[in-house]
């Protein structure tokens, strides 16, 4: 994955961008984010990137210009992108659009909105607006952290393990089951025997059953959207009687 972040506080990336998966997949060139201050692309002899609402109301919006400026400067290496606006009035982030921006062959520039948001006209220049959930943060910083983060773990190469990123919760369309290790009791509270068992069909058979359990509990909707194997409808099965039988 390869991107340019537009902010007004770069810092806030270098921390999360220095560790553990994001730090290696960008020491394996797998992830390549260049940061830029946007403010750095201010024509105001203040550096100034923001002013007062027209029409009056709260707060201040970010001006168009220093990020059309900052496109232009972009734009100069004649590389295609995709422009990624992230604000809360965008389409909803989820597993299958981080795995089609997986995929993206493009350099992506994600774009950080702070204050009130971006003058409406910045919106020309841009592709996709993603938000990352139904409540209001105080930047775009996180989200695009968000985003980089959920892309690069699938990217190949970028975990140690490749089945981590097939098992993990939505890439099935469900939650991933529960995990544990060692040791095998702590506090008198014990691992389920079945994963101590050996038994590879009954361990399949057991992380699938919870799996189903977890995201039928939580997140019914989720199932709703699933094409369920015959599988998956006997241990719903399974499931409605062993509960029939609780209750
Ligand atoms: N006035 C805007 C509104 O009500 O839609 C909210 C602006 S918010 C305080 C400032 C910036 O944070 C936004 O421009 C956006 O970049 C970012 N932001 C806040 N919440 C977000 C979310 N849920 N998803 C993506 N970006 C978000």
């Amino acid at each position: 994955m390869k991107c340019d972040v537009l902010t007004l506080f770069p810092d806030i990336f270098t921390a999360y961008l220095n560790e553990s998966i994001l730090k290696k997949a960008r020491l394996k060139n797998l992830l390549d984010v260049r940061l830029y201050n946007i403010r750095d692309f201010s024509l105001d002899p203040h550096r100034q990137v923001d002013d007062y609402p027209f029409g009056g109301g709260a707060g201040m919006v970010l001006k168009p210009e220093p990020i059309f400026k900052a496109m232009d400067f972009l734009r100069e290496d004649g590389e295609e992108r995709k422009v990624v606006c992230l604000t809360p009035q965008g389409r909803p982030f989820d597993q299958s659009i981080a795995e089609s921006y997986a995929k993206e062959k493009k350099r992506f520039v994600f774009l950080c909105g702070r204050y009130e948001g971006i003058d409406e006209r910045v919106k020309t220049l841009v592709d996709e607006e993603i938000s990352i959930g139904d409540y209001v943060l105080t930047g775009g910083e996180l989200p695009a952290l968000v985003v980089i983060d959920a892309v690069t773990r699938l990217v190949p190469g970028a975990l140690g393990d490749e089945r981590s990123v097939q098992d993990e919760s939505f890439s099935w369309g469900l939650f991933d089951y529960p995990h544990y290790t060692r040791p095998r009791e702590y506090r008198n509270l014990k691992v389920p025997p079945v994963l101590v068992s050996g038994n590879h069909r009954q361990i399949d058979h057991w992380r699938r059953k919870q799996a189903l359990i977890k995201t039928l509990k939580v997140r019914p909707d989720l199932l709703k959207k699933m094409i369920l194997t015959e599988r998956d409808r006997g241990i719903l099965a399974e499931i409605e009687t062993e509960s029939d039988k609780d209750s």
